[in-house]
């Protein structure tokens, strides 16, 4: 049985999947079983973050495996300690952390944090979230209705917990707080629903109005996190002071890893949350190799040139084909070029795979670039290169 037929006879059905079977990659360029190269503009959706094959996130990998993978939560373990360590060093922020294994069990934890604070913390109860549209958190039974999308909210899986509210806007926040209304959850740039950057001074704003009203701010940085957008955080970025922050995708390079961070750093005693594999010696190895890599990349004004280079190409393309694009969108190796024409985005995709190089779709009309963060500029050339003519033969 080919490939493609396996696939489809015994995994369950939940993605319109393309069938180029990758047997390997390195840096950012990836091989298909017939040898060809492609160049990789979506780094597996903003989690490859550190390239394929990283020879030092292997060799951190591999020497951990051979010495002890798993244990349990019962016990210490000294490479989670230490990568929470890190995180926190990193941020700038007075947190501690939890570890989970991905961006929606992060935002599990999150909610649960809210949730308990809500309880614990006022005389009336508070727990309602209020979360923007477009946002998308994750796909667990909650995150799915904390995410502000109507189409993610089938009846097929109702009922959905309580608790949950959607706002068009920043400044429609305000309106919608009640004295039940314990958080807001938000992305500084909404990946999945467009790319788009909420507003700097916006966010300052409300960040300091929430904490007037001792109402919690959840930034979620699944996406964002880990040097997405230039900094550390897209807090860091957005110089703002969250009271939980989430992260996943980019942080384990490809090893399943989600963490959730609060500066309510008593706010779980023994019993409140949990995970069997969260934070095992594998994915914090892991994640430790990835910062070690990335933080020196930042340290070095290696980061910052790429994401000027990377910049300018897509400027380029906006210039150079006005009738397929409005503008270019986005923040650090968080990009997009919103087209014209939403129908077209799916052609540009397949296209630009014919011509080998993998790039993908946010929202309805945004074509999306979640480039490895160690990408090289002979790769981000090329892969241009690649894209532009895919583009010109869509013309
Ligand atoms: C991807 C993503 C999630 C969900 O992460 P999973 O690891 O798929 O559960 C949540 N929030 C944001 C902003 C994301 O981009």
């Amino acid at each position: 049985m080919n490939l493609e037929s396996l696939d489809k006879k015994y995994v369950l059905s939940t993605y319109a999947r393309n069938y180029t079977n990758f047997t390997h990659g390195r840096g950012s360029k990836l091989y298909d079983e017939n040898g060809r190269e492609y160049i990789d503009f979506a780094a597996g959706i903003a989690v490859n973050s550190v390239g394929h094959a990283n020879p030092v996130l292997t060799e951190a990998i591999c020497k951990q495996a051979g010495q002890i993978i798993h244990i349990s939560n019962l016990q210490v373990i000294e490479p989670q300690a230490k990568l929470a360590q890190r995180i926190v060093e990193l941020s700038g922020y007075d947190m501690a952390v939890f570890f989970a294994n991905s961006g929606a069990e992060a935002n599990e934890g999150a909610i649960k944090i809210a949730r308990k604070y809500g309880e614990t913390r006022f005389e009336k109860k508070r727990y309602k979230v209020i979360t923007l549209e477009h946002s998308f958190h994750g796909r667990t039974i909650t995150t799915v209705k904390a995410t502000g999308q109507e189409s993610f909210h089938s009846p097929n899986f109702s009922p959905y917990p309580a608790g949950f509210s959607y706002e068009k806007s920043i400044a429609d926040v305000y309106d919608a707080i009640d004295d039940e209304t314990v958080a807001v959850l938000v992305e500084l740039v909404q990946g999945e629903g467009g790319v788009a950057p909420f507003d700097k001074v916006e966010i300052q704003k409300l960040a300091s109005f929430l904490k007037e009203k001792d109402i919690l701010l959840i930034v979620d940085e699944v996406q964002t996190g880990v040097y997405r957008t230039g900094e550390f955080l897209a807090s860091n970025l957005y110089e703002i002071e969250p009271d939980v922050i989430t992260l996943a995708k980019g942080l384990g390079g490809g090893v399943p890893i989600g963490a959730v961070m609060t500066r309510h750093k008593d706010i779980f005693v023994p019993g409140d949350h949990g995970s069997t594999f969260g934070g095992n010696y594998l994915s914090c190895a892991a994640g430790l190799a990835v910062l070690e890599i990335l933080s020196k990349l930042y340290d070095k004004g290696l980061l910052h040139e790429v994401l000027i280079h990377f910049e300018s190409k897509l400027k380029g393309v906006v210039q150079k084909y006005p009738q397929l694009f409005e503008q270019e969108v986005g923040l650090g190796l968080m990009r997009g070029l919103r087209a014209k024409d939403g129908q077209i985005v799916s052609k540009i995709l397949s296209q630009s795979m014919e011509e080998g190089v993998v790039i993908l779709k946010a929202g309805r009309n945004t074509v999306r670039f979640l480039p490895s963060l160690t990408i090289t500029k002979e790769e981000i050339d090329e892969g241009f290169e690649r894209f532009e003519r895919a583009l010109d033969s869509l013309l």
